[in-house]
């Protein structure tokens, strides 16, 4: 072989690409259910926009982004988040706010790629703008849960936490600057940076020995304002109300430095290692650092592929929703096209075996049985012989082996009750 893809990248082939396209769409119909439209972003943008975002101290910008210059010159970044895209988006088109947004895409981030960690990969995400209402928090956790419990993840569990806002963070800094100064010592390289620069940080770390270091340390949960307190309560009880189970987890920060009040995220034990399908937060203040009005907002994102990596496998020998119209001679095609059209004017994925028609094919029907086989199809229609003569033609059940005479006006009808998926 040449050519390999370069690491940390997936090819979607089928009948995976499939199951992502069912995802997708599951995921866009949830959301237009509840009010959210869709959005579309650069998959590049300038580099500023991700570091006023993230945080110039954040792993991500740190260390994780595909940052090039252009040939003009200019400092140009792949994506590797969607929040900071959609809020450059809405200022700059002008979008009348509130505004709910969902957005499905490719991100990019320079990590080492293990089960579950790509450098490409993909995310579905939420951004409710300019909602303060912790119901609102509540609404749109939920939402993520709903795609993931539609998709079939049974065991998505859900965690939650508040880091305060402005005005009690400053001072739960100070406690935990405090807390981790004694401690020094025992911080890798990396912290002794976060503390400088974002102390909340050191409670995303993966190292051991940073961990323990954590042992007592101050929670922001415990040092909220009390604006801050009374949202918090609020959310869970809105999620209590939604009878959706929720863990408090009070490391639970987020790497990035613009959320505010509710972090939360759902895990799964099916994963591995990355056990996050997803997370979201609050983030009142990005609007504004970006040179627009004050404006609350929460959203979420999922990774599609953690999401199917959790979703229990389906049957690998499932059949498609797809039908092969057969002939049995040559002069029998036009009339196979002819249903062929019929089909696909009746939204029945149809497909037809020409190749079996070349010379270098003698032994045409199994040709064409070989092919629709391959093609995993459901079921064929077979056209000629003396069904034919009939008015008939045969509806074969690919899955069954069971076939069937059906009069040609029929066959439409009859096909789709065999593929009850094909015209959903
Ligand atoms: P984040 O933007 O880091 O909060 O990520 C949100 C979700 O995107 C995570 O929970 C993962 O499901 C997914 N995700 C983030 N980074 C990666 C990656 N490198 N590879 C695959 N999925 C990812």
């Amino acid at each position: 072989m040449k050519f390999r893809r370069p690491k940390g990248t997936l090819d979607s082939v089928p009948p995976e690409s499939g199951h992502r396209q069912a995802a997708r769409e599951l995921f866009g119909r949830l959301c237009r259910l509840a009010g959210f439209q869709e959005i579309g972003t650069p998959t590049f943008e300038h580099t500023d926009v991700f570091i006023r975002s993230a945080g110039s101290g954040s792993d991500i910008v740190a260390k994780e982004m595909y940052s090039f210059k252009d040939r003009a010159g200019r400092d140009l970044t792949l994506r590797p988040e969607g929040t900071p895209g959609v809020v450059r988006a809405v200022l700059e088109n002008g979008l009348r706010l509130p505004c709910r947004l969902f957005y499905a895409g490719a991100f990019f981030r320079y990590n080492q790629p293990q089960k579950g960690r790509c450098r490409e990969f993909h995310q579905f995400g939420v951004e409710a703008l300019g909602e303060a209402s912790a119901r609102t928090d509540a609404e749109v956790i939920r939402l993520g849960h709903e795609f993931f419990r539609h998709l079939g993840i049974a065991d998505c569990r859900l965690v939650v936490n508040s880091i305060g806002c402005r005005d009690c963070r400053p001072g739960y800094h100070k406690l935990l600057v405090g807390y981790l100064n004694e401690r020094r010592d025992r911080l890798c390289a990396d912290c002794l940076v976060r503390l400088e620069r974002n102390p909340l940080r050191v409670f995303d770390c993966k190292n051991e020995t940073c961990h323990r270091a954590l042992g007592a340390a101050p929670v922001p949960r415990l040092h909220l304002c009390p604006t801050c307190a009374e949202h918090f309560a609020a959310v869970l009880a809105e999620l209590g109300r939604l009878e959706l189970p929720f863990a408090v987890s009070d490391r639970l920060v987020r790497g990035l430095d613009y959320y505010n009040r509710t972090t939360f995220e759902y895990l799964s034990d099916a994963l591995g290692a990355q056990d996050s399908l997803g997370g979201g937060g609050r983030y009142d203040y990005l609007v504004e650092e970006f040179g627009g009005p004050a404006t609350p907002a929460v959203g979420f994102a999922l990774g599609l592929e953690r999401a199917l990596l959790a979703v229990p496998a389906a049957p690998t020998a499932a059949r498609l929703p797809l039908v092969f119209v057969v002939w049995l001679t040559e002069a029998d095609i036009p009339q196979a096209q002819e249903l062929l059209a019929r089909l696909r004017e009746a939204d029945i994925p149809a497909r037809i075996d020409y190749d079996a028609s070349l010379p270098a094919h003698p032994k045409k029907l199994k040709h064409q049985v070989r092919t629709a086989d391959a093609a995993r199809a459901r079921g064929c229609v077979i056209v000629g012989g003396e069904e034919l003569g009939r008015g008939a033609c045969g509806v074969k059940d690919l899955a069954t082996g069971v076939q069937t005479e059906v009069p040609l006006t029929d066959v439409v009808e009859r096909v789709r009750a065999l593929l009850p998926t094909a015209s959903a």
